[in-house]
C-alpha cells in the first residue's frame, strides 16, 4: 500500500540567498534541477527538512515575483510596492541574475 503526497506546486517558494521567490513549476523539481524564478533569479534546486530550514531563519519575500505573480493574476498593485520601485530604479534589480548553491 501506497502513501500518496499531493503537493500544492502554487505554494512551493524556492528560497534563494534568504529569499523566497515564487516560479512557474508544473511539477517537483529534481534535487540539481535549475529553477528560473519569476523575477528571472535562476538556482539549483536543493530540498531540506524543516528543522533545517528553521536553523537559517525566516526568508524574506521576493518583491520582483511578487509583482509579476500580482499583475499576472490581476491582483492590485499599490503604487508604493517595493517591486514597483526596483523595477523604476536603473538598472531594476532581480532581472537575469543566477544564483547556484
Ligand atoms: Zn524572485
Amino acid at each position: 500500500m501506497s502513501a500518496l503526497i499531493y503537493l500544492n506546486l502554487d505554494a512551493v517558494h524556492p528560497v534563494v540567498d534568504g529569499r523566497w521567490h515564487r516560479a512557474r513549476l508544473t511539477s517537483v523539481p529534481l534535487p540539481g534541477e535549475k529553477i528560473t524564478m519569476l523575477c528571472g533569479v535562476t538556482a539549483d534546486a536543493e530540498f531540506e527538512r524543516p528543522r533545517e530550514h528553521a536553523a537559517r531563519g525566516a526568508p524574506t519575500q521576493c518583491w520582483d515575483c511578487d509583482l509579476v505573480y500580482r499583475r499576472e493574476h490581476g491582483i492590485d498593485i499599490l503604487p508604493q510596492h517595493p517591486g514597483i520601485r526596483r523595477e523604476r530604479a536603473p538598472g531594476g534589480e532581480g532581472k537575469g541574475k543566477t544564483r547556484s548553491r
